[in-house]
């Protein structure tokens, strides 16, 4: 594992719920709800759980793109909560993000060269010459050509514009790419293609990456650790190996079994989560999966359980452990 680059501590973020003519605060929606984890220099932190459950609000305050309510989110040490605008406009350079939507997130009135050239002219100092250059290289890098600097978004597929997605990601040379579901917009045949681009290019340039996904099939060959999470927390960690072959929070197994095997013959218990997500509004006590889950005790209803290191690089957060 490299060295450490980002340490989040107790993360959270409610979002307030007004009500009436006064937009009196009624409720908070606990989307993130004291998050703690590392990423660690050139690996791939796949993060995943079902849609509400708090992951991409994570990856937006990871940018500071929302402002969390509480916790720290310290990047190479320094803390980019406490960071002023002209800091953090700083600090930007080093940490990109890739979309989920490759069709909103590319400015339709802009050229390809256009839309990779504006973080090369907000991050770096390379003049017109040699930023026409970096452009054509990295279009090459993501698999496109050169000549496509040219044209507009809109005269792209789906995967072709995630691709320029990545590259407009890579312009500035960034330590750190949060990736918010970069392939579910996508076809599936177009998925994996665009999924051995961000392997290769992670292997190639030693990046790190945040990979947010709601399925764990998705992260499954990218990602060297996974967080698993419910309901705004993270109730399993573990490197890939551990995860993918001994899940331990029910969760996990649950989400686990719903994953397809290669092998027809290969048995394997499908574990039918019942019911859907409970609100955030109003989170179940103690354990907050504690509705949906087989192996609920009473003490379940009660206390909530905190992650517990159960190996070498294994945590969970469940009273069964
Ligand atoms: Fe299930 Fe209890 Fe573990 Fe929660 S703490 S996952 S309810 S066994």
């Amino acid at each position: 594992m490299g060295e450490q680059l980002v340490k989040v501590n107790n993360l959270k973020k409610l979002f307030p719920i007004k009500k009436g003519l006064l937009g009196k605060t009624e409720s908070y929606v606990k989307a993130v709800d004291g998050l703690s984890f590392e990423i660690y220099n050139g690996e791939c932190f796949g993060l995943v759980g079902e849609s509400g459950c708090g992951k991409s609000t994570t990856g937006r305050m990871l940018l500071k793109l929302i402002e969390p309510t509480e916790g720290e989110i310290c990047f190479e040490g320094k803390d980019i909560v406490k960071m002023s605008q002209e800091e953090m406009r700083m600090k930007r350079k080093d940490i990109q993000m890739i979309f989920q939507d490759p069709y909103a997130s590319l400015n339709p009135r802009m050229t390809v060269g256009e839309i990779i050239a504006e973080p090369l002219k907000v991050h770096t100092k390379l003049g017109k010459e040699e930023r026409a250059k970096r452009i054509y290289e990295l279009l090459e890098m993501v698999g496109l050509s050169g000549y496509h600097a040219n044209r507009y978004a809109h005269e792209f597929s789906g995967g072709q514009r995630q691709r320029i997605g990545i590259a407009r990601a890579l312009a500035a040379e960034p330590k750190l790419i949060i990736a918010d579901e970069p392939v579910s917009a996508l076809d599936v045949s177009i998925q994996s293609q665009v999924l051995n681009l961000l392997q290769d290019l992670k292997e190639e340039f030693n990046l790190t990456y945040v990979f947010i996904a709601h399925d764990l099939s998705v992260v499954e060959h990218i990602s060297d650790r996974v967080g698993v999470m419910y309901l705004g927390r993270i109730v399993e960690i573990a490197d890939k190996d551990t995860l993918y072959s001994d899940p331990s929070h029910p969760y996990t197994k649950a989400l686990l079994s719903a994953v397809p095997v290669a092998d027809p013959r290969a048995k394997k218990e499908r574990i039918i989560l019942e019911g859907d997500v409970p609100s955030p509004v109003n989170p179940p006590s103690g354990c907050s999966f504690h509705t949906r889950c087989r192996n609920c005790m009473e003490i379940c209803k009660k206390e909530r359980p905190v992650l517990k290191k159960i190996g070498p690089s294994h945590e969970v957060a469940c009273h069964l452990y």
